[in-house]
């Protein structure tokens, strides 16, 4: 296997029907069979190149889960309708009632929600830890700790989470790692890194264009087979299909995502070292500054940087909001959550993509109400959009 992310995913080639070099899309919920064994046959085990229904696998998405697997360099991938399908999925493949979790507590919002709200509901139980601290992650593993949960650069602090020794702990006690590496497709190999399963939401850097909603689940064989399962299998049966036309156009702008990489990488290092020398408390991974600046510098592939988000301290909720008005208006980039886009979006993570976590645990986990999250967008003139941002910062009386 290729050491480069960006050069497996390249070597990962369909064509169409008609020697396309782009695949051919699949236009069908259902697929003919020339043979009743067969038909039974793909209903106990799976049949390479053979399909049975969209809502379990077409061409189009197979496609697309074959480029992802390339890319995170595991055996398998199923893509889903969206990131929170591939986290619901995945952790209700791996956990059943009187199961426990350990999880990050600074974690996307809606994850946050469905394993604080949803999964006692389920009789799964959640513990939150501070990810940084091994020895508390440790001191929650029990008999019925079945998974340790983690986002590799965390929302929206950009905690980073040692996955190598996460893993180590894993390992002593038979507990699944699962990582959700949005943040950070190419730029941190979670899978090599240690995690048994890594979750993508697709809508963010991976495709990159924002016109959709979707997600991945990369893993072995055997656990994409069992998420697959029609008898058992929670992609089958939770149904959180991603449709085929949606599948072919992520595919194509996947194509395109480790140039993207690079340019979200460093327009973000140059924004970010430029907002600290002027004072402003900057959290990036890439700025020596960071408390795990030396970690990640470990886990990082070096050509793709240190990804695209950066979060900064505006001090208050006021200056915070002024700030993201004025930027908006000096064509920075959007006032809007999400992120990988290729106009800079920001958004203030307590009142938005946060606000799921209590107010006083936000509090404990360092968050403030000033807090302003950027994704660097692809900007070819980067000294200008610094101008801009300077000038919006002057103008709000913040400089
Ligand atoms: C957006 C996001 C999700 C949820 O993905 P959807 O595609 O919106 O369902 C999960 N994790 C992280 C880190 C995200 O940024």
């Amino acid at each position: 296997m290729h050491k480069d992310p960006a050069v497996r995913l390249q070597d990962y080639q369909v064509f169409g029907e008609y020697g396309d070099v782009n695949p051919s899309i699949s236009d069908a919920a259902t697929f003919t069979f020339l043979s009743t064994e067969k038909m039974s046959q793909i209903f106990q085990e799976e049949v390479e190149g053979c399909f049975l229904y969209s809502r379990h696998l077409s061409p189009s998405t197979n496609y697309l889960g074959q480029a992802l697997a390339a890319m995170e360099g595991t055996e398998c991938a199923q893509v889903m309708g969206s990131g929170m399908g591939a986290i619901s999925s995945a952790m209700l493949q791996l956990c059943k009632t009187g199961d426990e979790v350990i999880s990050s507590r600074t974690i996307y919002g809606g994850t946050y929600a469905l394993f604080k709200n949803f999964f006692p509901k389920l009789g799964i139980n959640v513990h939150f830890v501070n990810i940084t601290d091994l020895e508390s992650i440790k001191s929650k593993i029990n008999d019925n700790t079945r998974v340790i949960y983690c986002e590799t650069i965390s929302n929206p602090l950009l905690e980073i989470a040692d996955l190598r020794e996460i893993r180590k702990i894993c390992d002593e006690k038979g507990i699944k790692l699962v990582v959700d590496n949005t943040f950070s497709p190419m730029v941190v190999p979670a899978y090599k890194l240690g995690a048994h399963v890594v979750v993508y939401s697709m809508t963010k850097f991976i495709n990159g264009t924002n016109d959709c909603v979707a997600g991945a689940v990369c893993g072995d064989h055997d656990f994409i087979a069992s998420l697959r399962n029609v008898n058992d299998g929670a992609a089958m049966l939770l149904g959180p299909v991603l449709d085929s036309l949606r599948a072919a156009s992520i595919f194509k702008n996947m194509r395109t995502l480790h140039i993207r990489m690079k340019q979200h990488s460093s327009n973000a290092m140059f924004i970010a070292s430029e907002l600290e020398k002027m004072g402003i408390k900057v959290f990036y991974p890439g700025l020596p500054s960071h408390p795990q600046h030396e970690l990640i510098k470990t886990m990082i592939d070096p050509v793709f940087g240190y990804s695209g988000m950066i979060t900064i301290d505006c001090k208050t909720a006021e200056m915070a909001n002024n700030l993201m008005i004025k930027m908006q208006e000096k064509q920075v980039g959007y006032f809007a959550v999400s992120l990988g886009f290729y106009k800079t979006l920001f958004s203030s993570p307590g009142s938005s993509t946060s606000s799921e976590i209590p107010k006083e645990e936000q509090i404990e986990m360092g968050m403030t109400e000033g807090l302003v999250r950027f994704s660097m967008g692809l900007d070819n003139d980067i000294n200008d959009t610094l101008d801009r941002i300077k000038a919006c910062m002057t103008e709000i009386g913040m400089l």
